[in-house]
């Protein structure tokens, strides 16, 4: 019998209305089934939204520093329990133990960060106009968010959203993703072992087409935390748009990293290596051009290519492995027509470019880390977001040109260049277009007190961590006390 696991709403653990379920299997071997999942639909949505939507008027009466407590004590649970979600969590999804202990400890770092908010979740005052009168400004909560989350962070995208929102005096309903329901679980527990109160955090599972697209669609959700792929951000964007609800917006990219000629090339290739295979791949900040000076070029390249060589693929439990699969069979037919693509557009394939199926990854999605180059910049496998252990080498012939093709792409999420040139860094820091830029680093890496997101079509102009996600989760209102006891009239008492 296979563990069967369920929605959380109103504070209870609950079957899908239809009973309904779908499978979660390990993408590492298709043999082990972690369990079933309710397939819910539309009346699982709306019980969850109704809950969240009951619990708000006395949840956002919670004094903002009582909430973060609450959330201070799901940061020290999920850190005495890190080392069981990250095995549940490479178990699930796939990637390697490190990277699944980083994904938990995003969500530990986010949790005493936003804590902390608590105490301060500043508004302003400024002089008011007119005498005896006071003004100023203050966050006030938005009301029922939904929050629909990918699979390759599971648990850390989820906490971006969740603890800010809550920490403003928000209620959510989670969606996450149909390939990682099992980390949600666990988060979803350990905020119940914290105390949230009943209704203020409800988890629905299922598919993005019937359980995400109900609840864009309900009228009592007021906000929706979206992150996924830019073609489901557009229908979300205009079904929100109808009903004018606030959205906020994570979507792809397609990052370079620069490499000049006068960069430390042991360093800038290290972190092609970490910013092209972590993760497989599969980071929304992950290295997918490689846009290299031309002198360097063939030094790079081979050094680049002696290194994936040696990457150790396999099962993401097993310490000694570098990279785990791919999340699932869809993702391997991606990349694979990419191979093709990036074929018959003229680019050279170095390495890789096959599934991987040695030994007991026969039963796993896993996939060679795959190098391609005489990559130009207008071809599709440098243009469009893959997914997947494909690097695609550009050679550049100076700095303008790297800034440009860097800039040529649809996304703006990560960016880097390496360079030893000061004035070539702060250059490129002024002029490269993406919402994240590194000077000697990989693309991947971001620390949750800065904002975290991107521009072009990466999003629609919000930014998740730092202080600006609580632009994301609250409106602003205005409040002005007049105690001059007579009426004044602003703009009119003031004319000259
Ligand atoms: P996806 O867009 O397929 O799915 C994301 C979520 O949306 C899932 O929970 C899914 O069930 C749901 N969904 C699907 N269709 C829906 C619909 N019609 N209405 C409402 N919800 C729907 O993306 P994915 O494959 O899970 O994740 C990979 C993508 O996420 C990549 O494009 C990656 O770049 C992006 N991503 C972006 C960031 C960022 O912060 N910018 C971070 C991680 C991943």
């Amino acid at each position: 019998m296979s563990d069967l696991f369920k929605n959380y709403i109103d504070g209870k653990w609950v079957a899908g209305v239809s009973a309904k379920t779908f499978e979660n299997r390990n993408p590492a071997n298709r043999n082990d089934l972690i369990g079933l999942f309710p397939a819910s639909d539309v009346t699982d949505v709306d019980a969850a939204v109704q809950a969240a939507k009951r619990a708000f008027p006395s949840w956002r009466l919670v004094p903002a520093p009582k909430r973060g407590e609450l959330i201070y004590r799901v940061g020290e649970l999920l850190r005495k329990n890190k080392e069981d979600i990250a095995r549940s969590m490479t178990r699930e999804m796939g990637k390697i133990l490190k990277e699944t202990r980083g994904d938990v400890q995003e969500g530990i770092d986010t949790a005493f960060y936003v804590a902390g908010e608590g105490r301060r979740l500043f508004g302003e005052t400024t002089p008011a106009e007119l005498p005896n009168k006071f003004a100023m400004c203050v966050r006030v909560p938005i009301g029922v968010c939904a929050l629909i989350t990918p699979w390759n962070f599971p648990m850390a995208i989820p906490t971006w959203k969740m603890f800010p929102a809550l920490l403003c005096g928000n209620t959510v309903v989670l969606k996450p993703a149909e390939d990682t329901p099992h980390t949600a679980v666990r988060l979803v527990e350990i905020l119940q072992e914290a105390g949230v109160p009943t209704g203020v955090v409800n988890l629905v599972h299922g598919r993005g087409e019937e359980v995400g697209a109900a609840l864009v669609r309900h009228r009592d959700v007021q906000l929706v935390s979206f992150t996924g792929s830019a073609a489901v951000g557009r229908e979300i964007a205009s079904a929100s748009g109808q009903d004018l609800k606030r959205v906020s917006l994570e979507l792809g990219g397609k990052n370079g990293q620069i490499v000049m000629e006068d960069a430390d090339l042991e360093l800038a290739v290290e972190g092609a290596l970490w910013g092209a295979f972590g993760t497989t791949g599969q980071r929304c900040t992950a290295t997918s051009r490689l846009i290299v000076h031309h002198e360097v070029a063939k030094q790079v390249t081979d050094m680049l290519v002696a290194r994936a060589e040696k990457i150790k693929i396999g099962d993401g439990l097993d310490e000694e492995v570098e990279m785990g699969p791919l999340i699932n069979q869809a993702a391997r037919e991606k990349v694979l027509k990419y191979i093709d693509i990036g074929k018959q557009e003229g680019a050279r394939l170095l390495m890789g470019g096959s599934v991987y199926a040695a030994g007991s990854c026969a039963n796993g999605y896993f996939f060679q880390p795959t190098i391609f180059d005489q990559v130009t910049p207008s071809m599709r496998i440098a243009q469009e977001e893959i997914f997947g252990p494909m690097l695609a080498i550009i050679k550049i012939k100076n700095f303008e040109e790297a800034i440009d093709v860097l800039n040529g792409t649809a996304y703006g999420l990560s960016s880097s260049i390496y360079t030893r040139d000061v004035g070539r860094a702060f250059r490129a820091m002024r002029d490269i277009e993406a919402g994240i830029t590194y000077v000697n680093g990989p693309t991947i890496g971001a620390e949750v007190h800065l904002p975290f997101g991107g521009v072009k079509d990466t999003g629609n102009g919000h930014r998740e961590a730092g202080t600006t996600v609580y632009d994301i989760f609250t409106e602003w209102k205005s409040i002005y006390v007049d105690y001059s006891g007579k009426l004044q009239k602003a703009q009119i008492d003031n004319a000259e």
